[in-house]
């Protein structure tokens, strides 16, 4: 035969909204991990609780800025797309306008992977790809900045 104890709990009462989560019982030896996990799960699920509260202000910041760093919201898209627009039509004056000898290296240029240019040369396309970071930057910037005016 196994010593069995018989222990008697009055109560496991909630500090924060004073819901008696264990009544008045009596349990034996070993049960009061099954007296805790009951009181664990009171407590993740507490309205009172401030902990609760501030983990689901955070994960709801979370969320909102994963979202905004998957970078997949139609206006950042739209305005992206606008640049594109932007960039072509300034090539296309800018076509028009170019020097002659300028012109005749286009084909050898057009012909190289962006590697293979010179660092002189690949600098007009930072240029380019500054001008689409700053569009993303400016997108970020305005997600944290609506999320803190939420909270
Ligand atoms: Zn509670």
């Amino acid at each position: 035969m196994t010593d069995r104890v018989l222990t008697r709990v009055k109560a496991v009462i909630c500090i924060y909204c004073g819901e008696v989560v264990v009544g008045d019982i009596e349990v034996m030896d070993g049960a009061a991990e099954a007296i805790r996990e009951s009181f664990v799960k009171h407590d993740e699920g507490c309205t009172q609780n401030p902990i609760r509260t501030e983990r689901e202000r955070l994960r709801a910041e979370r969320d909102l800025l994963r979202a905004a760093i998957a970078l997949d919201a139609p206006a950042l898209l739209e305005v992206l797309a606008e640049a594109e627009h932007t960039r072509w039509a300034n090539w296309m004056r800018y076509q028009q306008t170019a020097p002659a000898e300028k012109r005749a290296d286009w084909p050898r240029k057009a012909a190289l992977a962006y590697w293979g240019m010179t660092n002189e040369e690949q600098e007009s396309d930072r240029i380019e790809a500054r001008k689409t970071l700053e569009i993303v930057r400016t997108y970020l910037r305005a997600a944290v900045d609506a999320f803190d005016k939420e909270g």
